[in-house]
């Protein structure tokens, strides 16, 4: 667990390309997977950096962790019994080192990438093709695949610097990212 105080955070001018990467990412993503509106809304997920995250949110390597949050009724949802909500909890520090260490690499492309694989995640979840508790061997597998999806989704997308990034991640063979269930 790390001390969020000592770590960098997005500016200002970060956090609004990060939300553009964010939107462009949920319509590919809903593109792809050819879902509707409503069937997008399920499961519900919310997507956070670093300044909105608690400190067991947060982790030293990847570039997102999914926290899975076992939903209980809490009164505000009507005739729900039980839903998992999913927390895109984005690692500001972990992506500020790549943008400094590789000058080819852009925030609007990385976030994309990031952003994607991390809804190509959930979407997989939520049609009961990923499992939260794989062991490592087919976790390791499923990262691959999302991997492989990410590229899929993104090899059509004319964004300045997309190609650097799809370079970067051609060699890749780490998670970008940790999955944690919190009951
Ligand atoms: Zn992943």
């Amino acid at each position: 667990m790390q001390k969020k105080a000592s770590l960098p955070t997005f500016t200002a001018d970060e956090l609004v390309v990060v939300n553009n990467a964010v939107a462009m990412a949920e319509e590919l993503v809903s593109n792809h997977y050819k879902m509707s509106a409503s069937q997008w809304l399920h499961p519900k997920y919310d997507i956070k950096t670093l300044a909105d995250l608690n400190p067991n949110e947060i982790v030293d390597g990847p570039f997102a962790q999914i926290i899975r949050y076992e939903g209980k009724p809490d009164g505000g949802i009507l005739g729900s019994s039980s839903y998992d909500f999913y927390k895109v909890c984005i690692q500001d520090h972990a992506i500020l080192e790549v943008l400094q260490a590789q000058p080819e690499i852009a925030l609007f492309p990385f976030g994309l990438y990031v952003v994607t694989h991390e809804l190509v995640h959930i979407v997989r979840f939520s049609r009961f093709l990923q499992s939260f508790n794989a062991t490592e061997l087919e976790k390791r597998t499923e990262e691959h695949r999302v991997h492989r999806i990410t590229r899929t989704i993104l090899d059509s997308v004319k964004t300045p610097g997309m190609h650097a990034v799809l370079t970067y991640y051609g060699t890749w063979h780490s998670p970008i990212d940790g999955l944690k269930s919190i009951p």
